[in-house]
């Protein structure tokens, strides 16, 4: 039998000059974002191989979405949101803005030598820290697989460990805790990791919308307010439970583009579903993944009139929780009447006559 293998320690990614400690909740813990770096971005030990050593695991997108899953699992325990957005391939640690860099994630997964005796690491939050605050360095030496595989490291509970310690979690010695320093499978969080991410972020909580009110019937749905900017319906809302049921109206144009956008924002994969006002079903669409998660319809309706839009999970595991920026826009420009192109030489004066 394999023996237990230490977990990485957040001091292999980590800046000496500018030391970081653990319990020291993200800024913005709302709106953070996560990227995979691409084969050949530098690291402090080398340049990046994830893609290389995790394709012996599965495809990329099943790779990926372990560690998505992984991060989902602790983000869905409180008012944590993780988007996943492009990553430039800048340099870890290039210098930058600890939360909210466009190049990258605030969170950037890579793989590269680390200690012998360790799986990976990952560094915690730090107000005075770089950008390598957040980011996870997997081993390119160790087996990678899916799943609870003899003499390999399950994706999942590596990531869903240093997922703690980037969420500002230190060492767990709690029976079965997923930040435990020794290597164990791990299926999901104990009460007592869900309590150590609450002691630093709170709960999950309703949206704005939610709080008024439930909002789930169309006699409560929430009136979605007009952006006087966009002359479109915008709410920004939040799936905080599988349960949860989000309900809102508005008035529709003869055209109107309804978009719940999710991709960069989190990673829920939701349903809409739009109702005419004697609540019968006009049009619905689901996101297939976490992956491609934003939602478009383009739909005809009756110009002036009231329509209710409902917003739902779309699965029943952790990605069917999230925030998300529902758009009703009214205006569409297809709507308009099209115009006559206009006529530059109708050859009407072509003769001297
Ligand atoms: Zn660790």
């Amino acid at each position: 039998m394999r023996s237990p293998r230490r977990f990485g320690a957040f001091e292999q990614l980590e800046d000496r000059s500018l030391p970081s400690s653990f319990g020291v909740a993200w800024a913005d813990p709302g709106h953070m974002t996560l990227s995979f770096v691409p084969d050949g971005t530098a690291t402090p030990t080398g340049p990046s191989s994830l893609f290389a050593s995790l394709t012996a695991a599965g495809t990329t997108t099943a790779w990926e979405r372990e560690i998505l899953r992984a991060f989902q699992t602790w983000a869905v325990n409180a008012n944590i949101n993780i988007g996943l957005v492009a990553d430039g391939g800048q340099a870890l640690g290039t210098v930058g803005a600890v939360q909210g860099d466009a190049r990258f994630g605030d969170i950037r997964i890579a793989a590269a030598p680390i200690s012998a005796d360790e799986a990976a690491a990952a560094s915690p939050f730090s107000w005075t820290g770089t950008t390598f605050a957040g980011d996870v360095t997997f081993s390119n030496a160790v087996p990678y697989r899916i799943g609870n595989v003899a003499s390999a490291y399950d994706i999942f509970s590596v990531a869903l460990h240093e997922a703690g310690h980037t969420l500002g979690l230190d060492h767990s010695t709690a029976p079965g805790s997923a930040t435990n320093a020794t290597y164990a499978y791990h299926a999901q969080l104990t009460a007592s990791d869900i309590a150590a991410l609450r002691a630093l972020y709170g709960a999950r909580l309703p949206d704005e919308f939610d709080l008024l009110g439930p909002n789930d019937t169309r006699a409560t749905a929430s009136a979605m307010v007009k952006d006087a900017t966009v002359g479109a319906y915008v709410a920004d809302g939040d799936l905080t439970t599988l349960g949860d049921v989000d309900g809102y109206k508005f008035k529709a144009g003869a055209l109107t583009t309804i978009t719940l956008q999710a991709k960069g924002l989190s990673l829920l994969q939701a349903r809409v579903s739009v109702y005419d006002s004697t609540g019968k079903l006009v049009a619905s669409a689901a996101a297939q993944d976490s992956f491609n998660n934003d939602i478009t319809l383009n739909l005809a309706l009756a110009n002036g009139a009231t329509y209710f839009i409902k917003v739902e999970s779309a699965t029943s595991d952790v990605f069917g929780i999230g925030s998300y920026r529902l758009t009703a826009d009214p205006n569409n420009k297809a709507a308009k009447p099209l115009r006559t192109p206009p006529v530059l030489d109708a050859h009407t004066n072509d003769t001297l006559a």
